[in-house]
């Protein structure tokens, strides 16, 4: 057993702990940096474990990247690609999804992309998931060319 973000060899306690409140295997100091980024921001469980499903897969994420006005749940800086991770989907009023909306056209105006992934999907498709970022990834690093 070894954390995922420092590679150090972690004992079943470490294991333990990190996975049954994180999902994702840490080693001590890891688990505690990225609670407290939970606790700071909020973040949803599934954005940790998709973020670090991403660094798996070489995508080089950022966890709760502030953008001058908020903070983003993931963010690919080289291809400004922000993904925010939505918890209560089925529940969005119309005040929120014209505020999303509204911050897409920013994000747009300011040359990023953001894409809004249901927590669900994270959890139950994070292959998946990630393949369809990696893709999305590589079509805005294709189009970044062409500019
Ligand atoms: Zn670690």
């Amino acid at each position: 057993m070894a954390c995922i973000d420092c590679n150090k060899a972690i004992d079943y306690d470490a294991f333990k702990n990190s996975t049954e409140t994180l999902g994702v295997e840490l080693c001590e100091r890891h688990t505690r940096l990225i609670k407290k980024v939970i606790l700071e921001n909020n973040t949803p469980l599934e954005a940790v474990q998709l973020y670090y499903a991403l660094k798996e897969a070489g995508a080089n994420p950022m966890l709760e990247w502030w953008d001058g006005q908020k903070s983003v749940d993931i963010a690919i800086s080289r291809v400004k690609l922000n993904i925010e991770i939505d918890t209560d989907y089925e529940l969005i009023t119309h005040e929120q999804a014209i505020q999303d909306l509204e911050e897409a056209m920013h994000s747009f105006k300011n040359g990023f992309t953001t894409i809004r992934i249901p927590h669900m999907v994270i959890k139950f498709y994070l292959k998946d998931t990630v393949d369809n970022i990696l893709g999305i990834i590589q079509g805005l690093k294709a189009n970044i060319k062409v500019i």
